[in-house]
């Protein structure tokens, strides 16, 4: 299993067997659930603006299929990696299972700079993606939605890719699809609604009435959740993207930042007088702090200098095991919903956009939002009491639900899928 290595894997092994260990699982049964069913990596050519050829190097992982397809987003940076991507696969397991979807996980990726690309070759990088994925996908085997660096617009082009080679019209083989080309109403905002609704939850367990918040990462999660907490009255006191960071006592002026990203794409060029330190963004004072960008952006070193009250993990992976350690030892002071559970939202609404893709049968917004809810809250009152039961923290327990209901599956099933 050695192709599954990098920093991010590493860590998400690291957390399967304290998870593991807590729940009791025998060494040989491990790998089983540990490693993913299958990885496929692909060559994606196009051509450039310019005339000339280039080729993108693609991956999908899928986790397991005991409990139905594989569902979870592709993400275009830089960074992407097979290791990176396998590890964000087993994440998307315990999180489908923890809020009780019929799917394993998965996750993709294209290693590429998408800020570096013309829009038309963004979309021939797409198609070619998708296309190159068409064996291994499907409504009832695999299916995509975003994730960083991708969008509504990105997966319009993944379902036309698919459907042109079915010959008809595939919605369900997306999620996070524009509502014009078969999305539903409210997965855009899915995200950073649930990631709030938690935060608001957490601190109401706490007794603590938030007046204040910091959000890294501006994009899907970071503004959706910055535009929730504002909604609330909650002064949003920083925020940052990967081009500046801005920090303000009184207050972020949220709707402007959203009118300047929606015309600049990024932060940079807002104003001069509030910029900030991004280094010390995650360490100010603030009630509620949303990571809602990077993997492993929290490690031992921050979360000793945190000072938030709550930390919702709107991130895949912000905060390292041994940042686990320290913050188990500040528990006192500060409130962990773990990302498994926190960013849940898009999942859950992207099941409900793939459900209402395969029925042709569409739902208004006020009722997806009220299933929301009611999936989220029941998640997060089963992590409470598993944590209280086992005396343990909040992402052990939201682990071990999803850990738990996996093997059960695989145990009941068989070897088979
Ligand atoms: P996005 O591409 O829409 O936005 C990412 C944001 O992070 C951008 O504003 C980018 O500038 C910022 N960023 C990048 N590097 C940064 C840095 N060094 N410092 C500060 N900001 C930086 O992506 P997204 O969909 O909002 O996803 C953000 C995170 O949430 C990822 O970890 C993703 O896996 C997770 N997530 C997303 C969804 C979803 O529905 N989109 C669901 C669950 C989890």
């Amino acid at each position: 299993m050695s192709i599954y290595t990098g920093p991010v894997f590493d860590m998400a092994r690291q957390q399967f067997q304290i998870i593991a260990d807590h729940i009791g699982m025998p060494e040989d049964e491990r790998d089983r659930l540990l490693y993913p069913k299958r990885a496929i990596t692909v060559s994606c050519p196009i051509h450039r603006d310019d005339g000339s050829t280039v080729v993108f190097q693609g991956y999908r992982v899928q986790h397991h299929l005991s409990l139905g397809p594989t569902k979870g987003g592709t993400r275009f940076s830089k960074s992407v990696a097979i290791g990176e991507v396998a590890a964000r696969a087993s994440g998307m397991s315990w999180k489908c299972a923890l809020a009780g979807l019929p799917y394993g996980g998965a996750k993709g990726g294209v290693t590429v700079d998408p800020a570096a690309l013309s829009l038309r070759e963004l979309e021939a990088l797409s198609r070619r993606y998708m296309q190159e994925m068409i064996p291994f996908v499907g409504p009832h085997t695999d299916v995509m939605a975003p994730d960083m660096g991708t969008n509504e617009q990105v997966m319009a082009w993944f379902m036309d890719t698919y459907s042109m080679y079915q010959g008809k019209t595939v919605t369900e083989i997306v999620t996070g699809k524009p509502v014009a080309s078969g999305g539903t109403e409210g997965r855009r905002e899915a995200t950073g609604r649930g990631v709030v609704h938690l935060a608001m939850r957490a601190a109401e367990t706490i007794g603590l009435t938030p007046r204040t918040a910091i959000v890294q990462g501006f994009g899907n999660v970071g503004s959706v959740s910055a535009t929730e907490l504002a909604a609330r009255g909650i002064k949003v006191v920083g925020v940052s993207d990967h081009t500046a960071c801005y920090a303000d006592p009184n207050g972020l002026p949220i709707e402007a930042l959203n009118r300047h990203v929606a015309a600049n794409r990024v932060l940079a060029g807002f104003s001069a007088e509030a910029l900030a330190d991004p280094a010390t963004l995650l360490t100010r004072p603030c009630d509620i702090l949303i990571p809602a960008a990077l993997e492993r952006v929290i490690d031992a070193t921050v979360a000793a200098k945190l000072q938030c009250r709550v930390l919702a993990e709107g991130a895949n992976g912000p905060t390292t095991p041994d940042a686990d350690l320290v913050l188990a030892e500040r528990a006192k002071e500060i409130r962990v919903v773990p990302d498994i559970l926190c960013n849940a939202g898009g999942v859950v609404v992207s099941y409900f956009e793939w459900v209402q893709d395969l029925q042709q049968f569409f739902w208004e917004e006020n009722e997806v939002n009220n299933r929301l809810t009611r999936v989220l809250d029941r998640a997060y009152e089963q992590v409470t009491a598993r944590a209280r039961k086992d005396n343990v923290g909040q992402r052990t327990a939201a682990m071990a639900i999803g850990v738990e209901k996996v093997y059960a599956a695989k145990r009941t099933r068989g070897l088979f899928p």
